[in-house]
């Protein structure tokens, strides 16, 4: 899906659910990261998590935009747009929106390899140690030469 299809299916599930049009643009942003999509306050645009597609599909992003577009009337029409507003539950009741701009959930692979190290290295030998769990360096010491070691990164 690109944009000009995205901008489509928003002015369709607008019109659908809300009998509103929708008036802006919607496009995906590649930089979002975890969040599946969001409603910009100040430009009135909706912005969708392009890995909220190729993870999900095309239901779960229609969820996401059900969700920013009750942001987005209720906001226009000035009443309560927020999450924990009385307006903005009821909307998303009656249109049968997901409570939360849903969180993607990065697959286990990919997560772990963004798990930081830890990496020490040796004062005296400058041998290196790179190791998952972060270590209080005055309680170890280099298993080469016993020297001190320091963290790097
Ligand atoms: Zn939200
Ligand atoms: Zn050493």
């Amino acid at each position: 899906m690109n944009n000009e299809e995205l901008q489509q299916l928003v002015s369709r599930i607008s019109l659908e659910s809300f009998h509103k049009p929708f008036m802006h643009r919607a496009y995906f942003n590649p930089r979002l990261r975890t969040t599946g999509g969001r409603y910009l306050l100040q430009s009135h645009h909706i912005e969708i998590n392009p890995k909220a597609f190729e993870i999900y599909g095309v239901r779960e992003v229609e969820g996401i935009i059900l969700h920013e577009l009750c942001h987005y009337h209720l906001h226009l029409e000035g009443k309560g747009y927020q999450h924990r507003d009385k307006d903005f539950r009821a909307l998303l009741k009656k249109v049968n929106a997901p409570r939360f701009c849903s969180t993607l959930q990065i697959p286990k692979s990919r997560s772990k390899k963004q798990r930081p190290h830890y990496t020490y290295e040796c004062i005296q030998c400058h041998q290196r140690y790179v190791r998952k769990i972060r270590f209080n360096v005055n309680r170890y010491c280099c298993g080469k030469c016993s020297g001190q070691l320091k963290i790097v990164e």
